[in-house]
């Protein structure tokens, strides 16, 4: 028995043929750098978004980077991150000589707690950056509010959620990327709209901000070799666009299948009382991610799992104020007590578009085994 997180290769093959004819199109054209490709899946990723502005770049962390580097944030400018994330979030604050100052994350989402936001403020917070962790919104409403009253930027990292939408008061949705001043994504392979290596955007709804991060991903220029800031050289490959325009016709399919897999879960380990499912909130939809559960004996049942062939993973095994990068340049002024907890508990299953009953029901009676039910 082989049961792997992923199966990008069983997603490759059911739209193949459409896929490597637009690779060899953009192979025929030879437009591999800015080509017509990448300004056509730009188009289509603002369409589907409702987004002003759309902007490729080489991938997710390049992506937050270029956020920061747009909103002209300044070395010593402190950025208000959760604690409870990948790296990259917090290290491009770190790479710009900004200060991360970690907060805490909510003990049923695992998203950016506001009370800590509201706590962590001082007169040198210049931004937040909530994530969209394993495919569920942060709070967007209450931390836009928070945003407003302290004149503060947010940029979302939504590595892990494009797709999912945020469901306002009011009763209006937009997807997320699209609430904060800037949303960053990447299409890493394994996120939910993958490309075939590294791949991001950046969205934006404000032409002013749009125009910064076009300058600051071509080198700090406006106009050819007139460089008037220090920018970056950060752009998406035509091919990897090609494929993704592809893809993206597929992601509300991808999402429910997701969403599917995850009703699988919930039904099959509904009553193992060692196993804390996931949280959805009500101001979400969950496009999963990851589908992450809180256990008993982490570490003893990953390794059973593995035993019988069953992949499993902990996203993520420290939390940032518990990782040496982090420990001299990071700012905590509240406690990171549900952090440190999930890194101690958290497991994510197998999730992917290709999975079906036969494997969950495998997975989850190899759970149930090792706690004997
Ligand atoms: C994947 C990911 C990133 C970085 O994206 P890359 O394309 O790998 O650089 C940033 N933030 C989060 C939350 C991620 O999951």
């Amino acid at each position: 028995m082989n049961i792997p997180m992923l199966d990008l290769k069983g997603q490759y093959l059911k739209i193949k043929n459409e896929i490597d004819t637009s690779i060899q199109e953009v192979v025929d054209s030879c437009s591999f750098i800015n080509g017509p490709a990448v300004h056509s899946f730009e188009k289509s990723l603002a369409a589907y978004l409702d987004s002003r502005f759309v902007s490729g770049c080489a991938n997710g962390t390049d992506a937050l980077q270029i956020a920061m580097m747009a909103l002209e944030l300044k070395p010593g400018d402190e950025v208000i991150v959760p604690a409870f994330t990948f790296a990259a979030t917090a290290e491009v604050v770190g790479l710009l000589g900004l200060v991360p100052v970690l907060v805490d994350v909510d003990e049923q989402t695992f998203n950016i707690s506001v009370q800590d936001i509201e706590k962590s403020i001082s007169p040198k917070t210049k931004a937040i950056v909530p994530v969209h962790l394993f495919g569920q919104a942060a709070p967007m409403e209450q931390i836009m509010k928070i945003a407003k009253a302290h004149s503060l930027y947010v940029v979302e990292d939504n590595a892990q959620a494009l797709g999912a939408k945020y469901k306002f008061s009011d009763g209006t949705e937009k997807f997320l990327g699209t609430i904060g001043d800037i949303g960053c994504t990447s299409f890493f392979p394994t996120k939910n709209l993958g490309c075939y290596g590294d791949g991001g955007a950046i969205f934006t709804q404000n032409s002013k901000i749009a125009a910064r991060i076009k300058m600051v991903t071509d080198h700090g220029q406006k106009v050819k070799y007139h460089h008037d800031i220090i920018g970056c050289n950060s752009r998406l490959d035509s091919i990897q666009a090609a494929i993704l325009d592809v893809k993206l016709k597929y992601l509300d399919s991808y999402s429910a299948a997701r969403q599917k897999a995850a009703g699988v879960y919930r039904e099959l380990l509904r009553d193992v009382k060692e196993v804390r499912l996931p949280q959805e909130s009500d101001y979400s939809n969950h496009v999963y991610h990851q589908f992450t559960i809180c256990v008993q004996k982490r570490d003893q049942l990953r390794e059973f799992l593995a035993t019988k062939g069953i992949a499993s993973m902990t996203y993520y095994p420290l939390s940032l104020n518990k990782q040496k990068a982090f420990k001299e340049i990071s700012v905590t002024r509240v406690s990171l007590a549900n952090s440190e907890k999930f890194a101690n508990d958290v497991l994510s299953l197998p999730m992917h578009t290709e999975l079906d009953l036969d494997i969950q029901q495998v997975i989850c009676n190899a759970i149930k085994e090792f706690y004997n039910n």
